[in-house]
């Protein structure tokens, strides 16, 4: 029975490396009918907070990432814990230290000036007074000789010389048990078997071994993903932009884009890009994962999600789009949604642009760009074109893309111009120079009493710019008046 875990600390946000190792563990657990378990290690106290529970959880669910069975928080099984410590003390497993802080630092530093690893010293490993007014922490007790080994999926054979290991804290001076600890409690009784985390715990797994078989535990299989870095090949970190899981749902990215997005750095089959969840689950290999680190390219997450949004159900991004509308501060009726969905997805890459290109269909140009009035605005008669149109536009009973399409044509006709003429200005006029489809189109979208207002408003702003269009006219540049 395959069984795997994702056991996040709950210190901060859910960072899109640690989604990477979950998905790796979903995939392999999911792959082989297997179990994947989800465990909050929250034995930290002080560094762990419920806000960043909650926001693992989200994060998980928005990902599709469900987990079977209860979701284990390790500061609910401190009395195992420390039951199975105080075992390990009377089988003379582990230890009492009264090393004082100070003790131990003293400790180090000459071993230092030694030129030696500094590690602790095994002191009370056989015992030794308790020291008045220290609280003792518990160590376990590492062998001395030998040498640990184990078959890294993603990273080949290693080994590790016991006699560069110390016996490391299992207990607290404050009396809460370590990570190294409860890892190995947790993951022996949920029978894990494969434990798929980051490299940056490999310097912990021989320790854990010498845990495993010292209590008699089956030894899971391991797999420790390389870190993703950043573009300056440093570890992606904030200030790469978002790390936070969460933070790319609210820029507008779709679950199935970073699902596809992720397992490809650092994996790949053949050449091929995208993936459905159930080709992952036929060809996704734990140790094919490469073992060297891999950096976040935004362009291609961004490539991926268009690709998702293109696929994507349209009732769906009705559904998703009106929270990132209101983001920006405004709101479509679902009709004008649905029809305006279908002009967007060329262009947009995520459903946060989708929402700040639409904005226009609800919200009147406030301005119109100086650069896109000196070629819309220009000839002298765009005021007079502009409230011929909208009077046609005003006149329509029903108001869809083919009446509106005609009034446009006969604007034409009446003036005897090329479509430009009018299109050029109507646009600007209508959208302030946002991205917008077919002007037919468009109009519908605003609807009818915006078009006519907003013509009309380019109208009144002509009349009150007027100096400034024949000031173009005449130099062809701007002439700041
Ligand atoms: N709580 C550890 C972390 O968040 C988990 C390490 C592990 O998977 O063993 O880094």
């Amino acid at each position: 029975m395959v069984i795997t875990r994702f056991a996040p600390s709950p210190t901060g946000d859910l960072h899109i490396g640690g989604v990477r190792t979950a998905l790796f563990s979903w995939l392999h657990a999911r792959q082989h009918q297997g179990v994947f378990r989800l465990r909050i290690e929250d034995t930290d106290r002080e560094r762990s907070t419920e806000a960043s529970t909650q926001v693992i959880l989200d994060g998980m669910r928005w990902l599709g990432l469900n987990a079977d069975g209860d979701i284990v928080r390790q500061s609910q099984r401190f009395d195992l814990y420390n039951q199975v410590i105080e075992d390990m003390i009377a089988k003379g497993l582990a230890y009492y230290c009264w090393c004082s802080p100070e003790e131990l630092e003293a400790m180090r530093e000459a071993q230092k000036a030694r030129g030696e690893k500094p590690r602790y010293n095994g002191k009370y490993r056989n015992g030794g007074e308790p020291v008045a007014g220290v609280q003792p922490v518990v160590r376990f007790k590492n062998p001395l000789d030998g040498s640990v080994s184990w078959d890294d999926q993603v990273r080949g054979k290693i080994t590790i010389q016991n006699n560069e290991l110390d016996d490391f804290i299992i207990r607290r001076s404050d009396g809460t048990p370590t990570y190294n600890f409860c890892v190995v409690i947790d993951d022996a009784e949920q029978q894990v078997s494969m434990v798929i985390r980051g490299e940056d715990h490999i310097s912990n797994t021989p320790r854990q071994i010498n845990l495993y078989q010292a209590l008699g535990y089956a030894v899971p299989t391991f797999a420790h993903v390389p870190m993703i870095l950043g573009d300056d090949g440093q570890r992606l970190s904030k200030r790469h932009g978002a790390t936070n899981v969460l933070d790319y749902r609210s820029e507008g990215y779709l679950p199935e884009a970073i699902i596809n997005y992720l397992v490809r750095l650092g994996w790949s089959h053949g050449d091929q890009e995208i993936f459905s969840l159930e080709e992952l689950m036929q060809y996704f290999r734990i140790n094919q994962v490469n073992s060297a680190p891999s950096a976040f390219n935004t362009e291609k997450l961004r490539w991926l999600n268009q690709h998702y949004l293109q696929q994507a159900d349209s009732a769906r991004l009705q559904a998703l789009l009106p929270d990132y509308l209101q983001a920006q501060g405004y709101d479509l009726a679902a009709h004008t949604l649905a029809a305006a969905i279908p002009h967007y997805l060329e262009r947009a890459k995520t459903l946060k642009e989708m929402a700040e290109h639409m904005c226009w269909i609800a919200v009147d140009p406030q301005e119109y760009p100086m650069e896109a009035q000196k070629k819309a605005f220009k000839d002298e008669q765009t005021g007079e074109r502009l409230t011929y149109l909208a009077e046609k536009l005003a006149a329509l009973g029903d108001f869809d893309e083919h009446s509106v399409h005609t009034a446009i044509e006969e604007t034409v006709a009446h003036f005897d111009i090329g479509f430009g003429k009018i299109g050029q200005p109507a646009r600007l006029a209508l959208t302030g120079g946002a991205p917008s489809p077919d002007l037919a189109v468009s109009f519908v979208l605003a609807g009818k009493e915006a078009a006519v207002r907003r013509l009309q408003a380019a109208v009144d702003y002509l009349k009150k710019s007027k100096y400034k269009q024949i000031s173009w006219t005449q130099s062809g540049k701007k002439i700041d008046t």
